[in-house]
């Protein structure tokens, strides 16, 4: 005979026994919950499947790149911060999937990462181009 749980407080029934001894709950009618159906960890696997990080990843991504040209123009040092944001939930999107096999999001996590680097290298090329052209000009 298969063991069962109390339907109303979750406590493990004595086998054979229908009354539960912790909190009085007659299980008769609904003989408490087979065990092997109550495994928590498959009522959250629709919830773990989904990747926020790889998410916000993607659209701090696309953020940065369409920023960019104005970061250019106002705060050249803004793209780097900008890039930044993108890999950090890239990686963070990565590590989630690796935590969480079947989970979503690795394209989202690579698009993310990619979109930061590009960002990220454009700022420290314009940063470096700017120091040449202060360097060049105190110099003349
Ligand atoms: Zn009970």
């Amino acid at each position: 005979m298969p063991q069962f749980t109390c339907r109303k407080c979750g406590n493990l029934l004595p086998e054979g026994q229908t009354v539960c001894p912790y909190c009085g709950t007659n299980n008769e009618t609904n003989f408490g919950t087979d065990i092997a159906q109550s495994d928590p960890s498959v009522n959250n696997a629709d919830q773990d499947n989904k990747n926020t990080f790889a998410l916000v990843g993607m659209i701090t991504g696309i953020v940065s790149v369409v920023l960019m040209p104005l970061m250019s123009c106002f705060c050249t040092p803004g793209n780097v911060v900008l890039g930044i944001l993108p890999i950090v939930f890239g990686i963070l999107g990565l590590n989630y999937i690796k935590d969480h096999p079947g989970a979503e999001g690795k394209v989202q996590s690579w698009v993310g990462i990619g979109l930061g680097a590009f960002t990220l290298l454009a700022g420290l090329i314009l940063i470096v181009i700017m120091v040449i052209f202060m360097i060049a000009s105190h110099s003349v």
